[in-house]
């Protein structure tokens, strides 16, 4: 037996912060960070007395985000108090959705490298975030309610998910449809996208699913994968050692890169679900939905088939382009604002995403308007500047936001295509290189280059390298 005769299963219940004003039941601020319990009141500290009021933006949030993981929407739904006990919660109990969510029965394609494949969306209900505990104090512990009634979304997927690789590929394209549908910013540092990742493994063929363990909690799309693999491992490990595989909670401890049991299906908790008394039920009429939906926007699926068709991009570039909405917005003005869209795809594909790499930005955020990038792209089209000018000029584009046409003008950029001057080079080239040029005429095709590189450097770049080759080519030819 080896790792090969499994197949692995795997099913997210995945956590997403909205990004309302407000939280789920009173006014107070949904902003990430302030002063601990600074963003707080009676109502979200569960004060006896208070009443909750359902925040409408909620509900219409969560509908996108179904509607965009084509999901069902519920006309008649409710919510219901999940109790349990722990000082992060400071009424005892979670406001969440039991047996009635907001959206169920949707679905996401996600592209695998050959085909790709559809992930059921279970259900997605609506619920509050709690507080945060602090240990660091050395004198017990300190509780920050800031979080706590901040609206959360929880999407549950079917067990569809077949390998570790499978569950990063979803998450991308999960947080993808979320930021286009406009409900969450997905700061994965903020916390505001969290997962807990359910997995079984089973003998290939075998109809039954594997007992199931549940690493909880895990707040990076990295650590999801990595868990995974690491769990897949301990699980077929531990059945070939004839052991069962215990149905348990399980945390994932980046540090020494292995999962720890935290609490068996035995220690779990009863939460006691019933429906919450203090809240009326949800009701969205049918053309409530409708009207969502027409206002949703172009989805990134939709878009990549639309630049694949229009600029001619492939595959992998559109889904790396389309993948952030903001830097396909940038992308599409750019394209339509210049000479050559797949030129500009492929600046994106090298400069850019390596600029943000290097400056750690998740998102688009470019220190020059996409007009600017078209300009670029179109003076390297009409011949103005060469390639490697245009890299040279893409750098001082981003350091200083200025527009293409002000460097080459300023720096004097502008690439030699004149024949005269060209000419009079290479004839000094060619006389300087003695060595070179015997190469070339005994047969040494490649020798040109390195006369053209010479050319090159002596115009530090400018020269046009087609003309270059030409003039050098047609002078030799004539020595011949
Ligand atoms: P619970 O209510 O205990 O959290 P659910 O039945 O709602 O359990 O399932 C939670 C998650 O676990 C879902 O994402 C589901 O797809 C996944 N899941 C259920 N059974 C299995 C299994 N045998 N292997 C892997 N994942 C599973
Ligand atoms: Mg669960
Ligand atoms: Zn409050």
């Amino acid at each position: 037996m080896s790792y090969k005769d499994y197949e692995i299963v795997i099913g997210l219940e995945v956590h997403c912060e909205l990004k309302t004003e407000s939280k789920i039941f009173c006014g107070c601020t949904t902003q990430f960070g302030g002063d601990p319990n600074t963003h707080c009141c009676p109502i979200c500290t569960g004060m006896p007395g208070t009443l909750p009021v359902l925040n409408g933006d909620v509900v219409e949030y969560a509908i996108r985000a179904g509607l965009a993981t084509n999901c069902k929407i519920s006309e008649y739904s409710k919510q219901d108090r999940k109790n349990y006990f722990y000082p992060d919660l400071p009424k005892a109990y979670q406001v969440s959705q039991y047996d009635l969510p907001l959206c169920y029965e949707g679905e996401v394609e996600i592209d695998l490298h050959e085909e790709s494949k559809k992930i059921g969306i279970t259900r997605i209900h609506i619920e509050e975030d709690a507080g945060k505990l602090l240990h660091e104090s050395g004198e017990g512990s300190l509780v920050d309610y800031n979080r706590c009634g901040v609206p959360l979304i929880e999407i549950v997927t079917e067990p569809d998910l077949r390998s570790p690789e499978e569950v990063g590929i979803f998450m991308q394209k999960l947080r993808s449809i979320l930021l286009y549908s406009d409900v969450s910013d997905c700061k994965m540092n903020e916390g505001s996208l969290r997962c807990d990742v359910n997995l079984s493994v089973r003998k290939k063929g075998s109809k039954e699913f594997g007992t199931r363990t549940e690493m909880k909690n895990i707040n990076s799309f990295n650590f999801a994968v990595k868990a995974a693999e690491y769990e897949a491992k301990r699980q077929i490990k531990a059945i070939e050692n004839g052991e069962a595989i215990i149905q348990e909670t399980r945390r994932w401890d980046d540090a020494k890169g292995i999962t720890i049991s935290m609490r068996s299906k035995e220690e779990a908790h009863d939460y006691r679900y019933f429906p919450e008394p203090d809240l009326m039920p949800i009701v969205t009429p049918k053309e409530k939905i409708e009207a969502i939906r027409q206002a949703l926007p172009e989805m990134p699926d939709t878009r990549k088939k639309r630049y694949m068709e229009a600029y001619g991009l492939s595959t992998y570039d559109a889904d790396l382009i389309v993948a952030s909405r903001n830097m396909a917005d940038y992308y599409e003005e750019a394209a339509k604002a210049s000479k050559n869209p797949k030129a500009v795809a492929n600046w994106i594909m090298t400069e850019i995403f390596s600029r943000m790499t290097e400056d750690q930005k998740e998102e688009a955020n470019i220190p020059f308007e996409s007009g600017l990038l078209a300009e670029l792209v179109n003076l390297i089209e009409q011949d103005i500047i060469s390639n490697s000018i245009g890299k040279k000029v893409f750098n001082t584009m981003w350091e200083t936001g200025k527009s293409p046409n002000e460097i080459v003008e300023e720096e004097g950029l502008k690439q030699i295509s004149d024949d005269g001057p060209l000419i009079e080079m290479a004839k000094e080239v060619i006389e300087g290189n003695e060595k070179v040029v015997n190469d070339y005429l005994s047969g040494k095709e490649q020798a040109v280059q390195a006369l053209m590189g010479q050319m090159m450097k002596k115009t530090k770049g400018q020269a046009n390298p087609k003309k270059v080759i030409d003039i050098l080519k047609s002078l030799l030819n004539e020595m011949k």
